[in-house]
């Protein structure tokens, strides 16, 4: 008997993290949305600036079974990149850091200004090569649409999403206004600029937890990511085991992600809040009770790894970040 050859398995997908690329399969127990460096104007005062703090959200993260967090934080809000390195290898959490953009009302208009009229450029790079001077690259691409709408901003930024994507094969994360505009975010991005929807993932679903809006934004195939306990939403976050069973329970187990999105140095566990580890601490257990422990432990292991992997530029393939 002929063995055809495979030529797909020749070419491995890998997860980008700030060390280095690494097999899928070695991510581990993984946080899909968080922070933890970050600042805006929307959030004075609460900034996510010091290393130290990082430090001990991550040692809390990790003692409470984590292996690996994506920070969500996009260009221009302080991501800390020349951090993480040396934070993932002192924890022993592989990090995955993000290029991209958020909304607008997230930078000061020179800053803004600043980033050149080719964004697809800016964010290929932050994932070929590095971000600034660091050569630490990001492994994901992040962008935002607005309450039930998209404007010009969304549009521009996730039309250059959408061209990083096809150069890198990077996946974008999307930070969907209060849950809203799903369906705009696939409309523009997988049905205008051809990115497949598993390369899509959809965030802070929880926040909008109408059924009929889960199911639909499910059965387009992107991944969906329920991200959040770190700040109250009363009125949602009990719904969230409920609609993730109606959603596991209609055949999508293997599209959802949990994330903790600690937003503030006021949420972290070190300060006395919810942080990040708060998923692996308490809504696992919680969690487990309604869907079962192991389709929760897909959600945060399997359906990351498959998420976040991508089949990298040749051309890159063979670096490996110091970590220094
Ligand atoms: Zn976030």
């Amino acid at each position: 008997m002929v063995r055809r050859p495979a030529p797909e398995a020749a070419v491995r997908a890998a997860v980008r993290t700030v060390r280095g690329d690494i097999a899928p399969e070695a991510l581990g127990v993984c946080d899909a949305h968080d922070h933890l460096f970050l600042r805006s104007p929307r959030l004075p005062g609460q900034e996510l600036s010091d290393p130290a703090a990082a430090a001990a959200e991550l040692a809390a993260f990790r003692a409470a079974g984590g292996a690996a967090v994506v920070q969500w934080t996009p260009h221009g809000m302080g991501r800390g990149a020349a951090e993480l390195p040396g934070l993932a290898r002192e924890s022993g959490v592989h990090i995955v850091a993000a290029t991209g953009l958020h909304q607008a009302v997230h930078y000061a208009p020179e800053l803004l200004a600043g980033v050149g009229a080719d964004l697809a450029e800016l964010f290929v790079a932050e994932l070929t090569e590095g971000i600034g001077d660091t050569g630490v690259r990001a492994g994901m691409i992040k962008v935002a649409g607005g309450f039930h709408g998209l404007d010009a901003h969304a549009r521009w930024t996730m039309t250059a999403a959408a061209e990083a994507h096809r150069a890198t094969g990077a996946v974008i994360g999307v930070h969907l206004e209060g849950g809203t505009a799903a369906q705009d975010v696939i409309e523009l991005l997988c049905g205008e600029q051809g990115v497949p929807p598993r390369r899509v993932i959809l965030g802070h679903l929880n926040r909008f937890p109408d059924p009929g809006m889960l199911r639909r934004a499910a059965e387009t195939g992107a991944f969906l990511a329920f991200d959040g306990p770190s700040r109250a939403h009363h009125a949602t976050d009990w719904r969230l085991p409920e609609a993730l069973r109606a959603l596991a329970d209609a055949g999508h187990g293997a599209q959802l992600l949990l994330g903790g999105d600690t937003t503030t140095a006021a949420a972290r566990s070190v300060n006395g809040g919810p942080g990040m580890p708060h998923l692996l601490r308490r809504q696992r257990l919680w969690l487990a009770e309604t869907l079962g422990p192991e389709l929760v432990t897909r959600m945060l292991t399997v359906n990351p790894a498959r998420a976040f992997a991508a089949v990298w530029p040749p051309e890159s393939a063979g670096r490996r970040a110091t970590g220094a």
